[in-house]
């Protein structure tokens, strides 16, 4: 993969930027997808925020390799402390990462949040943080979707601000409210893989000389989730 090609996952995330948007890329690693963007003529701005300073300079080397230094801006930064308001950012992309992290990154830089129309968080596991802290936050999910790529599924979480509550149950966190209306073969992989994965512990809880009750019942409630959704 690189800027000239993206991976599914990343050009699925790129599809979901408006024409003409200030991106802020956090977690850039690479800087492939604002560098895909900016080639592509979709975005007119873009930092490309990395905590870690391996990860910023193969952001800076691909940002250098496709002849766009001065187009996107690279920085050192934890979260969202790479924006400042001048930047003017309207789309914040936080892609590849576990979604406590996601959700940590964006409580931690609220602040930041200010002008910013859309959110573009791709979680590799734990999309339901995600999704409770987009409604703790006055943020409603305009878009999800979900995708298989090399033996990985992974979730893109698409969400504005909003002056109304929002409220998703905790089936909806868990699965997605727009996921849940389409049940696609991604969909299904995830959550079968997870049913056989609940599974396992569940017999192995239950071949215990005295089994946890409490846990027992516990898995046995997500299984039947699951096995419902499926269904
Ligand atoms: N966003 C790219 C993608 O989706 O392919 C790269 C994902 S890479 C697996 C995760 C990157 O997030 C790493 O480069 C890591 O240094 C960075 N990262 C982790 N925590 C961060 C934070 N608090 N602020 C900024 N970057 C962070």
């Amino acid at each position: 993969m690189d800027a000239e090609k993206l991976s599914h996952r990343l050009a699925t995330v790129a599809e979901f930027v408006p024409q003409g948007a200030r991106v802020a890329d956090i977690g850039t690693d690479h800087a492939y997808l604002p560098a895909a963007l900016m080639l592509a003529g979709k975005i007119s701005f873009a930092v490309a925020g990395d905590v870690t300073r391996g990860p910023l300079e193969n952001a800076k080397e691909e940002i250098a390799r496709v002849n766009l230094t001065g187009k996107i801006q690279p920085r050192l930064a934890d979260g969202l402390a790479a924006i400042t308001a001048a930047d003017r950012i309207d789309t914040v992309v936080i892609a590849g990462m576990g979604g406590a992290l996601i959700a940590k990154i964006l409580e931690q830089g609220k602040e930041h949040l200010a002008g910013v129309q859309r959110l573009i968080l791709q979680p590799n596991i734990g999309a339901e943080r995600v999704r409770e802290w987009l409604m703790n936050n006055h943020y409603e999910l305009v878009a999800e979707r979900i995708l298989a790529e090399d033996g990985h599924v992974y979730e893109i979480l698409v969400a504005t601000a909003t002056l109304l509550p929002v409220r998703y149950n905790q089936r909806e966190l868990r699965f997605g409210p727009l996921l849940l209306e389409e049940k696609n073969a991604a969909f299904r992989e995830k959550w079968a893989g997870e049913l056989t994965r609940l599974q396992a512990v569940l017999d192995q809880l239950a071949a215990a000389p005295q089994p946890p009750a409490g846990k027992v019942a516990a898995f046995a409630a997500e299984i039947a989730e699951i096995k419902g959704v499926l269904q």
